[in-house]
């Protein structure tokens, strides 16, 4: 066993204990919501469709008129979408168009090619059933119905539905202030010359857009020098205009990790060592209203502990329901023969056979595999894996998410 350390549910447990929803909605249009998390459950006030209609270009008819091998009706209206016909007479049909609605007394609706024109007549070619081509008021939604759920984020087809029922605006949680900032005196931002020993900040990069997708109203303070005043400074700007702060590096206890001294001078701080790979060192606390996560500097682990931490903690404090991440089963196509003491999350890619493949190194310190990767396998401890057998897949579409 890992003494000391904690197993990430273990961490995920407690750090979801500390994540507070945020309590501010507020009402956005329809059309800008998609992203947004649903604070409160929709119910439809109307019925879809409104009325019956014709599923079909063609003519409703009365089937008590269609009588004899080849019936002959005089076509003596003609209803587009968006108008409304008059009653359907005996012995008459109605030319009809998709969406339209069924003109009282009509009982089908015959498909055009089904039917010969002549003139203002037609010949009914083949006898329809009782309700056929007609969509029945209310067979989408009823009045009542719900729709929505809150608790979720609102995805381009929920808005649509929304709209389906005439909603115009929608009540939302407010989004999430995220603080971002970057601790290390090697960093040097792209665009600017690196001089020997220093290393491009690439953690700015993954960690803004991560923020983006999970649809934070992102601050980002930047790269912070490794000093306690500057990490302290940092921190108490941070604490004052965000929900959450997320930083990245000085976590660990070497001569320059400031982050735990700073944390606890300006607030309340729990160092957990993670028995996890890539990962380990994790920060969690408070400075002032904000909550706290410190993620390590290595480009893998911050990324991967951003999705396995900062992710369901990030949507908790969104409002959103489920936090968990959907995981799949699939087969690898690889062996895994010398795991790990602590639970493994691998980068893998799909392969055209529908199974998985391994990236040639998982060595936390290369980025490369990331970025090849289409999501993680989710190991236990000390399992091997032989190539065939199934293993937890969990998906970048269902992370960043
Ligand atoms: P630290 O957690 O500060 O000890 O950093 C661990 C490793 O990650 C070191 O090799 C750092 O140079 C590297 N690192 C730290 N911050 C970043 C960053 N923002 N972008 C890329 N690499 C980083
Ligand atoms: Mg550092």
């Amino acid at each position: 066993m890992n003494k000391g350390l904690l197993s990430v549910d273990e961490a995920l447990e407690r750090l979801l204990a500390g994540a507070r929803p945020v309590a501010e909605t507020e009402s956005v249009p329809t059309l800008s919501a998609t992203g947004r998390v649903l604070a409160v459950a929709q119910r439809s006030t109307m019925n879809v469709p409104p009325l019956d209609n014709s599923a079909m270009d063609g003519y409703a008819v009365r089937l008590a008129d269609l009588k004899g091998s080849a019936p002959r009706l005089k076509v003596a209206q003609k209803i587009l979408a968006g108008a409304v016909g008059g009653p359907l007479a005996a012995g008459t049909a109605a030319r009809i168009f998709t969406g339209a609605p069924i003109p009282p007394g009509a009982d089908a609706v015959v498909m055009q090619e089904d039917c010969t024109a002549e003139g203002d007549q037609i010949v009914v070619k083949k006898m329809p059933q009782r309700g056929e081509w007609i969509r029945l008021v209310g067979s989408d939604i009823r009045t009542g119905d719900a729709i929505l759920s809150a608790g979720v984020r609102l995805r381009p087809q929920d808005t649509g539905l929304a709209a389906s029922i005439g909603i115009a605006s929608l009540p939302v949680c407010r989004r999430v202030r995220l603080g971002l900032f970057f601790t290390g005196d090697e960093l040097v931002m792209p665009g600017d010359p690196l001089p020997p020993g220093r290393i491009y900040n690439s953690n700015r990069f993954t960690l803004n857009g991560l923020a983006h997708a999970f649809d934070c109203e992102v601050r980002d303070y930047g790269i912070v020098p490794d000093s306690l005043a500057a990490t302290r400074e940092a921190l108490r700007r941070a604490a004052a205009e965000c929900d959450v702060i997320v930083t990245s590096g000085g976590v660990s206890v070497g001569d320059a990790d400031f982050v735990k001294p700073a944390v606890e001078a300006e607030g309340e701080l729990l160092m957990w060592r993670i028995s996890m790979k890539p990962g380990r060192p994790l920060a969690f606390g408070r400075v002032g209203r904000a909550s706290f996560i410190g993620l390590p500097g290595n480009p893998v682990s911050s990324f991967v502990t951003f999705l396995i931490f900062v992710r369901p903690f990030l949507l908790k404090t969104q409002g959103v329901s489920r936090v968990e991440p959907h995981s799949i089963q699939a087969r690898a196509d690889f062996d895994w023969s010398e795991p790990d003491a602590r639970r493994e999350f691998l980068r893998v890619k799909w392969n055209t056979r529908g199974g998985l493949d391994l990236y040639h190194t998982q060595d936390s310190a290369v980025l490369m595999s990331t970025a090849w990767a289409d999501g993680l396998v989710d190991n236990p401890a000390e399992r091997a894996i032989r190539a065939g057998e199934m293993v937890k897949f969990m998906p970048y579409s269902e992370l960043v998410r």
